[in-house]
């Protein structure tokens, strides 16, 4: 391709990049900046976290963040928190969740779950390209306006196929493109530069607001591997926030009447004065509970020791512990053989939490970073390395599940074994089990367990089309190709007769590329806008680029292009600048401008190749030629 080619030659700013944490109750993005990864933040703030809940008002007007987040006891019926829990899930993966949500949640003939605001249904992946959006533009601007296109999106290490698939339909619906989505305790490992190491075996402990994981990674030459993962998706902060806020609650009890007490306002009241009480305590031995509702009379105020908050959280973290334990037993490690602890999310601040990981690990966890954001900054550096930036090693994720096909008798083939490196693919033969069978149906299967029926399918596919002939006599080769991303397709292939049908899975619960597009074409009104600005710029940028390394490079291979191919190329740059400066920007015009002089410009670099080949040859520098 032109463009490339052109552009290894005027490679001497390296392109910006994101690394975006995209979070349950919070989103952050990071870049790598003056030779360091550093978090975005607006101008004048000191957090760049943006919180993943949106309002949607009955006008169709969308807020995401804090500004959607004050929304939640105003208007809770609009307000969409905790959309990760949904992505790339069915109704019957959230059952413990739906009571929590005031929205409506409904599956459609699909599987795609789809949530009702205001008589209107979107999919989780609508909804968090919102979230990706807002970061992603706030991002852009904190960088000064920059139009940063490409970025590398963490997911929880247990994320399967289709929950790491629905996020990456997200973020092509908010226009980004993915350049890998890599587990979250890899980038919080990375953050602490642990694949520096030769080798060894890492634990991530990660508790944030709601949800609490840990994993267990070995590192091999710079190669991370997920040995096990346990969790908890219902215990976090909140849970602390709750225990304390109980305190304050049973003090008011037999004051006011059952029903007062479960006021909705009352309770939230209560949870965000422990939060505040809980946060002073990490940094203090004592702090005031001060529970204020001056609509209702009420104002209480405790004091509350650290001696006596951590008594009371001391069963949470408890279980954070048993959680440790469980995942170092399936990775069949012993305490002692893990060489890094790494403490991530907000609730790791807690020196309760901390003494409870060194205790249990026998080892000073790392802290130095801050908890909130190790994660968005693994992923800048991550993004760094893969836009060409120095870090000499290669990083790799690993298959977090096995993947295979049921066959006959529910039994399961594996064919790429759970913890094998990314990108991979493997192929196995099948064969017919009846005379004159013309088709096989194949279900994709993900999970470690013996029986088709224990592991989450993944998505179903028919081969037809087999000439009729002998059981056992056709030869069906099935390639399964896991990509950098961990994102499958299968392909199947009838090979004795050369007959040949290629499928890739759609899985359940997912979107189906012609979703996708419409989807894009239903875009809500400011998303869509904000969406189609984002792309142009990229497009307006990518076009200066081209013209740029065009023009520079033109002069020097001028005689060795025939006539029309200069005038091709001359034209095709007159058309980039016109769709370029055009007071109104057209996303389509601009876009085949592109093309255009993508097409234009392959003579110029082949000539281009061609003389870096005879400079390096003769031992020439590239900036020579
Ligand atoms: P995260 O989901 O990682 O953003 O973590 C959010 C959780 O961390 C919330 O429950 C916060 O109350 C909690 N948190 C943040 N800072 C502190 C702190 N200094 N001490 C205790 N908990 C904190």
């Amino acid at each position: 391709m032109g463009y490339i080619e052109l552009n290894v030659l005027n490679n001497d700013q390296s392109p910006q990049v994101m690394g975006i944490d995209l979070g349950t109750t919070n989103s952050l993005a990071a870049t790598w900046k003056d030779g360091h990864p550093v978090v975005i933040k607006p101008e004048h703030s000191n957090s760049g976290s943006v919180p993943s809940v949106i309002h949607i008002s009955e006008d169709g007007n969308v807020i995401v963040g804090q500004k959607a987040l004050d929304q939640a006891t105003v208007d809770p019926r609009h307000t969409i928190f905790s959309i990760k829990r949904m992505m790339g899930r069915g109704l019957a993966d959230i059952q413990d969740d739906l009571e929590a949500f005031p929205f409506p949640i409904s599956e459609d003939e699909n599987g795609l779950l789809n949530i009702d605001v205001h008589g209107r249904q979107y999919t989780p992946q609508e909804l968090s390209s919102l979230i990706l959006l807002r970061v992603h533009d706030l991002g852009c601007r904190a960088m000064g306006g920059a139009e940063i296109q490409r970025a590398v999106i963490t997911v929880p290490a247990y994320f399967d196929d289709t929950q790491r698939q629905a996020t990456r339909d997200s973020a092509r619906l908010a226009g980004i493109d993915v350049m890998r989505i890599i587990n979250e305790p890899t980038a919080a490992s990375l953050a602490y530069g642990l694949d520096q190491s030769a080798s060894g075996n890492v634990a991530v402990y990660d508790l944030g607001g709601g949800t609490f994981d840990i994993s267990i990674l070995s590192i091999e030459d710079g190669v991370f591997h997920v040995l096990s993962t346990n969790g908890d998706t219902h215990l976090g902060g909140d849970d602390f926030d709750r225990a304390l806020a109980k305190l304050v609650l049973d003090q008011l009890e037999g004051k006011l009447s059952s029903d007062e007490l479960a006021d909705p306002a009352l309770q939230q009241a209560a949870r965000l004065a422990a939060e505040k009480c809980k946060v002073k305590l990490s940094e203090q031995p004592e702090a005031e509970l001060h529970l204020v509702l001056p609509d209702s009379g009420i104002n209480v105020r405790r004091n509350v020791t650290r001696e006596e908050f951590e008594a009371l959280v001391s069963p949470l973290v408890q279980r954070t512990l048993d959680c440790c334990l469980q995942a170092l037993a399936d990775a069949n490690l012993e305490v002692g053989e893990v060489a890094e602890v790494v403490m991530v999310g907000g609730s790791t601040r807690m020196p309760v939490v901390r003494e409870g990981v060194e205790g249990f690990f026998k080892r000073l966890p790392h802290t130095e970073l801050n908890p909130d954001e190790v994660v968005a900054i693994g992923a800048a550096i991550q993004a760094h390395i893969l836009s060409g930036g120095s870090r000499d090693l290669l990083l790799m994720d690993v298959t977090p599940l096995s993947l295979g096909l049921e066959t006959v008798g529910g039994a399961v083939s594996k064919i790429i074994a759970r913890n094998s490196t990314i990108p991979c693919q493997a192929t196995e033969g099948f064969t017919t089990y009846a005379d004159n069978q013309t088709g096989i149906d194949f279900n994709i299967l993900q999970g470690e367990r013996e029986l088709a029926q224990d592991c989450r399918s993944l998505g179903r596919f028919k081969l037809t089309g087999i000439p009729p002939m002998p059981a056992g006599l056709a030869r069906i080769a099935v390639r399964f190709h896991v990509d950098a991303d961990g994102l499958l397709t299968v392909t199947a292939r009838e090979e004795s007769t050369g007959v040949k049908s290629s499928i890739e899975v759609k899985p359940k619960h997912g979107l189906t590329d012609s979703a996708v597009e419409q989807m894009l074409e239903d875009s809500l009104t400011n998303a869509r806008a904000d969406f189609e600005a984002g792309r142009n710029a990229g497009l307006v940028t990518e076009l200066g680029t081209m013209i740029h390394a065009t023009e520079k490079s033109l002069p020097n291979v001028i005689d060795q292009l025939d006539p029309e191919q200069l005038a091709d190329i001359r034209e095709a740059i007159d058309a980039a600048r016109e769709a370029s400066d055009a007071k109104e920007k057209d996303g389509k015009s601009l876009q085949s401008a592109r093309d255009a002089l993508e097409q234009a410009t392959m003579p110029l670099a082949a000539v281009l190749m061609d003389s870096v080949a005879k400079a390096a040859l003769s031992g020439k520098s590239l900036s020579d030629v």
